[in-house]
């Protein structure tokens, strides 16, 4: 018997809070975004507090987490007003975090974050070579990134992480090696790592299409992840998600909570929820996202009620994406369905190509499988 969805929405949800601006946009960047240039800061920030404020009856979230876009994009006033509003709804979230251009948070926006509560920063470094950067259309410098980890750090900051990607046109699996060294050497407690996606649609995708740039072939790309683990273990970061590493103790706790398939409230234009049995969107569209809030209409352009089925497989995909994997008993708790009975041809299958290690109490990705895993987790979004 499954439970009530209304009994896993008692769970206290994480908080996410879209920032739809950008200083420019990323030739690589496919999330909803916008330049900041000519908009008007104010009445987005005044929509967001409206919509938070919907939300000021829950009596909990667990976690907040800012993001973006660039929320240091805004003025540091203005996101001091956000993050006010935020924290004093929910003063007892276990996490704070904020997104962090490294072009744009300077110690004035730092120790702003610092005073509000904030405890945890994610720098949006990307890579530590200027061609690399260039190429990206970042408009931070390496400069730049080390000097404002180092500024957080001197701002009592002890839990920074660090967004990293890969597999950039160009580059090699030594100036990969020297990325992942830097990284290190700023002592931070959390390293993201993904593979450069070049997503329909923007101009880094347009440029290898006219043969302007040439993707990392195959193998290098899967030798900078193997590279990846190996180099981040050596130095004592346990790899806790397909792309995600961290010390002992800093594990994200906000993503942790929806890999685990928790609910969670997303504000913004373009923001999604998954809340109260709900899966929603919020309309992608800044000036409608502002008009619907000041009008007091729903900013929400998307609703599904995931069956009891999606909810099975969502939670399998979800949970296999960690390095924990399935817990079999809390998989049954939360979906009540048997992982081993609903799953048995895939389980059989992956398990014997030696892709899945299965325990009598949890099933997950076996190393080689890392770095396939999308081709294995997708047998287990259907049954
Ligand atoms: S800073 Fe991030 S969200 Fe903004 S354009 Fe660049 S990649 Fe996209």
């Amino acid at each position: 018997m499954i439970p009530q969805a209304t009994s896993l929405d008692r769970e206290a949800p994480g908080l996410y809070l879209h920032v739809p601006f950008c200083t420019s946009k990323c030739r690589y960047c496919g999330f909803y975004s916008q330049p900041l240039a000519g908009r008007d800061a104010d009445r987005l920030v005044s929509a967001l507090v409206r919509e938070v404020q919907e939300y000021r009856n829950v009596a909990a979230v667990r976690t907040i987490y800012i993001g973006g876009g660039s929320p240091t994009s805004l003025p540091v006033h203005r996101l001091a007003g956000l993050i006010e509003t935020v924290a004093s709804i929910w003063p007892q979230a276990q996490e704070f975090t904020v997104e962090c251009n490294p072009g744009q948070v300077g110690v004035e926006m730092l120790s702003m974050l610092a005073r509000r509560g904030v405890n945890r920063l994610s720098f949006g470094v990307q890579s530590f070579h200027a061609a690399e950067l260039e190429l990206l259309g970042r408009r931070h410098t390496t400069d730049d990134a080390r000097r404002s980890i180092e500024h957080a750090q001197d701002l009592g900051f002890d839990n920074v992480g660090i967004d990293l990607i890969f597999a950039i046109p160009g580059s090699t699996l030594a100036s990969w090696e020297y990325c992942l060294r830097s990284a290190l050497a700023l002592g931070v407690q959390h390293i993201s790592a993904y593979s450069l996606s070049f997503e329909p649609g923007t101009p880094l995708d347009e440029a290898r299409r006219l043969g302007q740039i040439e993707s990392v072939d195959e193998e290098t790309d899967r030798a900078m992840y193997e590279m990846t683990i190996d180099c981040l273990a050596s130095a004592g970061f346990a790899q806790y998600e397909v792309s995600n590493f961290a010390r002992d103790g800093f594990a994200c706790r906000h993503n942790q909570g929806y890999w685990e398939n928790r609910p969670y409230i997303g504000i913004g234009p373009s923001a999604a929820s998954y809340w109260q049995a709900e899966r929603t969107a919020n309309v992608a569209d800044i000036d409608t996202y502002i008009h619907r809030m000041e009008a007091g209409s729903s900013p929400i352009e998307e609703r599904d009620r995931p069956n009891r089925a999606d909810r099975i497989c969502e939670t399998a995909v979800l949970n296999l994406r960690t390095r924990k994997g399935v817990d079999l008993i809390e998989f049954h708790r939360r979906t009540g369905a048997n992982f081993r009975e609903v799953f048995e041809l895939p389980l059989r299958r992956h398990e014997r190509a030696g892709l899945l290690e299965v325990t009598a109490d949890r099933v997950r990705l076996a190393r080689t499988a890392l770095a396939v895993a999308d081709s294995v987790l997708c047998d287990f979004s259907a049954f």
